[in-house]
């Protein structure tokens, strides 16, 4: 379902009318697309506090040329609207220090290009120090607010990080316009010794991915977006959707496995379908079956729990054990702002999705010791589906604009999101929920 509110607010008389009325201003989204992989504009680099991150090559290879004053030294040039800007705030370590980073940003904050970015890099918070942890933290509170009021289609996220080069693909893609509908949020990287891909832009070349309910919706996005990247897809779906499924698998040259993922021998069933190993999993199946409590027939619980949790964690657990899962792989399961902030009428949907979050922050650690897999989430928002667009028209537009940017995300949201967390060289990324809701005003 076309989203005509923001067609409306791109044209002239649209936009008048609306800011007169004084209702929400979505910007349109630079996203990513063959012809346009990069943001446009320069990347200012600033510091607040003193930092041991050696940031500079690793921003070099963004691709994004750094912001230079007239006289050609590091800096934003008058009149050039930087498409990103970088506040290496690691060094942050008391209050004091905090005015730095209003210092950095005060004079700036205006000149970000539209859909542009902001990304504030933080420290982990040390346990042993309240006044650098309070400083660290203030940290999220700044970012989150920025990112409420800046406007403009632009994103603000944090990113905690001890090592720059384990963090790459992080800021490569917080920092690319395949981050388009990620804002508000905090990521934490490792110091893991990375894994560079051969080739940045085919990074899953040689690997194989599978995705689970990827017939149709958000899995068809990501099945997509990994072979995009290189990735021999695998399209699982349920039998009654075998023709889709096959339909995707053969666009992009993968195969499809026709499955019911609550089958009791799932598990076992997809580690006989590929003999050969799978690199990728990502379980994206998942349903949706709302009445409030009181009116939830037995039936309408355990089925949503069966297919979005119960699923999930046996099938998991099975490839683990099979060793189907590389070394070097990565699992991203679908969770939801539902599990996370609670939607009226969806008890057993928040129920099962915040399982989703459970599962992936007690197994992420463990999966990495013992079979060298990483375990992560995407949380999405209110994303352009068939499923949203069945949402009556009020509740839906109320869905739309309740974010930041004052829109609903795109399946291909989604799946960036995904990529990004089944890049060879996400390795540091480990045991996260990452929101894909363009910062919802639904929990923080
Ligand atoms: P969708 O209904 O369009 O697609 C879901 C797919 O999963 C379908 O192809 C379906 O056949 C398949 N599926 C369902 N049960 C299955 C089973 N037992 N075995 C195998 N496949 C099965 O949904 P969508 O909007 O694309 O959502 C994808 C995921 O994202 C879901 O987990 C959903 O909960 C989550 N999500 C969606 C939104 C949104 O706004 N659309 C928001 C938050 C989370």
């Amino acid at each position: 379902m076309a989203d005509r509110y923001l067609s409306f607010t791109g044209t002239t008389p649209g936009r008048f009318l609306t800011r007169r009325l004084g209702l929400p201003q979505p910007a349109a989204l630079r996203r990513w697309s063959p012809r346009h992989p990069r943001l446009d504009g320069p990347l200012l680099h600033l510091t607040a506090g003193k930092s041991d991150l050696d940031l500079a090559p690793v921003l070099a290879r963004t691709g994004l040329p750094a912001a230079r004053t007239a006289d050609g030294s590091p800096g934003p040039a008058a009149g050039v609207s930087p498409a990103a800007v970088v506040l290496d705030a690691t060094g942050v370590r008391d209050v004091g220090a905090l005015g730095e980073v209003h210092a950095a940003l005060h004079p700036v904050v205006r000149s970000v290009a539209a859909s542009g970015r902001v990304l504030v890099l933080g420290a982990p918070l040390d346990p042993a120090d309240h006044h650098q942890a309070a400083a660290q933290q203030a940290l999220e509170g700044f970012s989150r607010s920025l990112g409420k009021e800046i406007g403009g289609g632009r994103t603000v996220n944090l990113l905690r990080l001890t090592d720059a080069r384990a963090a790459e693909s992080t800021l490569r893609f917080l920092l690319s316009p395949k981050s388009a509908y990620v804002s508000g949020q905090v990521v934490h990287t490792d110091a893991r010794e990375p894994t560079a891909p051969d080739d940045w832009d085919r990074p899953l070349a040689g690997r194989t991915a599978l995705v689970t309910g990827a017939a149709r919706g958000i899995g068809e996005a990501v099945a997509e977006t990994l072979a995009r990247d290189g990735a021999r897809v695998v399209v699982l779906d349920v039998p009654a959707a075998e023709e889709d499924a096959r339909r995707v698998a053969e666009r992009l040259g993968g195969t499809a496995l026709a499955l019911d993922i609550t089958a009791a021998d799932a598990g076992e069933r997809i580690a006989a379908a590929l003999p050969d190993g799978l690199d990728v999993l990502v379980h994206n199946a998942g349903v949706t079956r709302d009445r409030r409590l009181v009116n939830m027939p037995a039936e309408r619980w355990s089925s949503v729990l069966e297919v979005n949790l119960a699923s999930v964690l046996r099938s998991t657990d099975a490839l683990l054990a099979a060793g189907t899962l590389r070394p070097g792989g990565r699992i991203v399961a679908t969770a939801s702002i539902a599990g996370l902030a609670g939607n009226a009428g969806q008890t057993n949907y928040g129920a099962s999705k915040a399982g989703i979050a459970g599962l992936v922050r007690c197994l992420a650690p463990r999966a990495l010791a013992e079979h060298g897999v990483t375990v992560n989430a995407v949380a999405p928002g209110f994303i352009e589906t068939r499923m949203t667009a069945a949402i009556p028209l009020f509740i839906r537009e109320a869905g739309r604009r309740m974010n930041s940017l004052a829109q609903g995300g795109l399946p291909a949201d989604v799946a960036e999101t995904t990529a990004w967390l089944a890049h060879p060289a996400s390795g540091a990324v480990n045991g996260q929920v990452v929101r894909v809701c363009g910062q919802s005003l639904l929990g923080a």
